[in-house]
């Protein structure tokens, strides 16, 4: 017989039938009898209707529901070569730009439109941008890394390149007020 623990207070019901089962024994909460999908990919606790919806995504990170069941199933996903290509570039510039700064504590970037504002950092300023250089570099970094790691944990790389790029944009403009024009 399938039980269900009431969201309101806690206590386990029985389900007998549609109409009998439809309120908690003790509280008298509507009972929510879907079946719980703990999805494996980001850990949403979904509610289907029925197992043939096991086909469907999980409403949090859209990852097919199936995989959490059948992990036999799961196909770790692709990255482009093009894109990993232009990636492997983006972390090959960011993170050499940024050795290069530590090495000679100085750093030349471009701001503004079509890059035409060129801004100097020199020796403490370079820690801001160079920590957005770093970002950029980790978020590219871990979009090759995706595609190599077969595990079911895509929705991490996502999180990771999220937070990673999109810091690493607000720390490369938010160092320009830092920086002394040049040239
Ligand atoms: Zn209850
Ligand atoms: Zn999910």
């Amino acid at each position: 017989m399938r039980k269900e623990t009431c969201d309101s207070c806690g206590t386990q019901n029985h389900f007998v039938s549609q109409r009998k089962s439809y309120r908690c024994t003790k509280c008298h909460a509507p009972m929510d009898w879907r079946f719980r999908v703990t999805c494996e990919n980001c850990k949403h606790a979904n509610r289907i209707l029925s197992t043939e919806q096991m086909i469907s995504c999980c409403s949090k990170c859209d990852q097919p529901l199936d995989w959490s069941i059948n992990p036999e199933k799961h196909v770790a996903n692709q990255i482009p070569r093009k894109t990993r290509a232009a990636a492997l570039l983006f972390v090959a510039v960011f993170a050499g730009l940024s050795i290069k700064a530590i090495i000679d504590q100085r750093l030349t970037l471009p701001y503004g439109r079509y890059s035409r504002i060129k801004l100097e950092f020199l020796n403490a300023e370079i820690i801001l941008p160079v920590v957005s250089l770093l970002m950029l570099a980790i978020g590219f970094g871990a979009m090759i890394a995706d595609h190599y790691d077969r595990r079911r944990n895509e929705w991490l790389y996502r999180r990771i390149i999220n937070v990673s790029l999109w810091s690493g944009i607000f720390l490369y403009f938010l160092s320009a007020f830092f920086g002394h024009s040049v040239g």
